[in-house]
């Protein structure tokens, strides 16, 4: 007859079925040792049969000479002294001579005067656990090992290298940077480095460093710091951070290098703008007056090659007051005098006006996709300023790209342009770099001109708006500059 389901599980769980086919092993000795009853799950793991271990082989013959001495000189005093003996760790051997690692737990079995009648013995196989400690040690040694590889290597390199934690406590700085910056005892002591740093900078240092943190992406900061001559220098720290597979960040890797030079030298330049392009604004106004004059005069009697040149010298006077309102807007921005004048307005229909102001065949290129109607609240001429300026990159950067994208979306709490070209791509390490003032990608032998300062004011006014700037790029496939802007401003 066929067992009912009930059934089944009543005899599946009897008291006999679950010693026989229990998920660890049973066994009984006398006090001799030798072995009275075996549970089917040791026989299954040791590979004997029954007949073969009851009344023939002591606990003792299935352990080594040492595991045996264990027995007699530690564990079985203990049985008799305790009754109850836990997690003694043994080998234990297989018919075919080999062994697994075991956990054997002991229980005395007394007659009523407490003479020791036999004892009762649990087998838990730990092979498994045995080789999650075994990958757990090898993993931390190797980890061990590389750490003191890296610091190895790293104290060697002339450049000022440091690590930090995941949450950004540093926790390593190389020799050269303890060296060069005199630092005494335990050199990632906080306190001591914070010392090192401009007080003024200190505060914005500290912020800019949590958000740094904070981001999870590669982050720089300048900030000045106290050299070994006591005199403070600008640097430059990068920070990169190294993920772990569930990209939680487990640690950063960083570098700390002097750019006094670079920053003087940008200083210098910046003062060279702003006297050169305050002096040239008054002459070339005063010339573009006289040349509107000049056009307005022109009679039709003179020969039309006079028409031609004044046409011509007004568009290349207006071409260098461009270049110039250019340098006065650096030079603005530098001295802290670029304010907004915010109101509500458009920018989709900004967007198709500023489209609509390039020439035909620029146009055609155009093709504008996303939303149809986007109220936000910024500067008009500032946003318009940028939009033109990406239009106008792509179409010197990229001017075999048959089409160029403009898309405005909604992302959250925020709107995003961009313009995307099929150009020649930008080279990943020029990328981080194309939003600094001065900034060119070598255009040597090629036909573009440009003083690198166009994506610089474009990031400045975005940034002022508290917005951001970026760009996506492929070589040999096109890039996509973008701006975001807050929605509620
Ligand atoms: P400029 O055009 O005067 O050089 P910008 O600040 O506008 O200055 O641009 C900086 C650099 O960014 C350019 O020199 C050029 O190398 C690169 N760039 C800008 N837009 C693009 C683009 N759409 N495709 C490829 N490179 C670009």
């Amino acid at each position: 007859m066929e067992h009912s389901s009930p059934d089944l599980l009543a005899s599946l769980t009897d008291g006999e079925t679950l010693y026989q086919d229990a998920p660890c092993g049973y066994f009984s000795c006398l006090p001799d040792g030798k072995i009275i009853k075996i549970n089917r799950t040791l026989l299954r793991w040791l590979q004997y049969d029954e007949s073969e271990l009851v009344g023939q082989f002591k606990f003792t013959d299935l352990l080594s000479k040492g595991g045996h001495l264990y027995f007699q000189m530690f564990h079985y005093p203990l049985i008799k002294l305790k009754r109850q003996v836990n997690e003694l760790s043994y080998d234990i051997y297989r018919k075919n001579g080999t062994f697994f690692p075991a956990l054997v737990n002991t229980l005395a079995i007394n007659d009523l005067t407490g003479e020791l009648l036999a004892f009762n013995v649990a087998v838990t196989d730990i092979t498994d656990r045995k080789s999650y400690e075994t990958e757990l040690l090898n993993a931390k040694r190797l980890a061990e090992a590389e750490k003191s590889r890296f610091e190895f290597v790293s104290d060697f390199i002339p450049e000022m290298i440091w690590t930090a934690e995941g949450d950004g406590k540093i926790n390593y700085v190389n020799r050269r940077f303890s060296n060069y910056f005199n630092l005494s005892g335990k050199s990632t002591d906080l306190q001591q480095i914070i010392a090192l740093i401009f007080p003024a900078d200190r505060l914005s240092t500290l912020r800019s460093w949590i958000s740094g943190i904070r981001s999870k992406h590669d982050f720089e900061l300048r900030l000045r710091l106290k050299d070994p001559s006591g005199q403070y220098a600008w640097y430059l720290l990068k920070g990169l951070p190294f993920q772990d597979e569930n990209g939680v960040i487990e640690r950063w890797l960083g570098s700390c290098s002097n750019i006094e030079n670079h920053i003087r030298e940008l200083e210098k330049r910046d003062e060279f703008v702003s006297v050169t392009s305050h002096e040239l604004k008054t002459p070339l106004t005063g010339l573009k007056a006289s040349l509107q004059v000049l056009e307005r005069t022109l009679v039709p009697e003179l020969p039309p090659i006079f028409a031609k040149m004044v046409g011509q010298s007004i568009r290349n006077a207006n071409k260098i007051s461009g270049f110039i309102d250019e340098l006065l807007n650096v030079t603005r921005l530098n001295e802290g005098q670029l304010t907004l004048k915010k109101q509500s307005f458009d920018l989709v229909e900004l967007a198709r006006d500023c489209i609509g102001n390039f020439p035909t065949e620029i146009i055609e290129k155009l093709r504008f996709s996303g939303l149809n109607t986007l109220p936000i609240m910024a500067d008009q001429d500032r946003v318009e300023q940028v939009i033109v300026n990406y239009i106008s990159n792509a179409i010197k950067y990229a001017p075999a790209s048959e089409i160029i994208e403009l898309i405005i979306e909604v992302l959250e709490n925020t709107v995003r342009l961009s313009v995307k070209d099929k150009g020649p791509g930008i080279v990943p390490e020029k990328i981080p770099h194309l939003f600094e003032r001065y900034y060119r990608a070598d255009h040597s032998g090629s036909p573009y001109s440009g003083l690198g300062l166009g994506l610089y004011i474009c990031a400045e006014i975005i940034k002022k708006h508290h917005g951001k700037t970026g760009v996506a790029s492929e070589l040999g496939k096109g890039s996509t500059f973008w701006f975001t802007l807050p929605l509620k401003s």
